[in-house]
């Protein structure tokens, strides 16, 4: 679990991978990005290699990656084409 610590109100809270994703986004070409506290509201300025190792540690939204792409090969169905 990758927990974070709200810097304004200290309460402990998990952002979303939505949310670490979105906030990664936000950064582009900065250091920090800013993940939203649920309790107060308050962004916390995080180092963006933080929140990659967070989201390393979430559970990875049903999205598309290319590692599991060939996996299901070996018991096709029949794809005969014929009239
Ligand atoms: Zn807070």
């Amino acid at each position: 679990m990758a927990a974070f610590t709200c810097a304004k109100c200290y309460r402990r809270f998990t952002p979303t991978p939505e949310a670490l994703q979105a906030a990664l986004v936000a950064a582009q070409g900065q250091k920090h990005a800013l993940v939203m506290c649920p309790h107060c509201g308050k962004g916390n300025k995080t180092a963006l290699e933080r929140i990659k190792q967070a989201l390393r540690f979430s559970p990875q939204p049903a999205a598309a990656e290319p590692d599991h792409v060939g996996e299901m090969t070996g018991s096709e169905p029949e794809k005969e084409t014929n009239p």
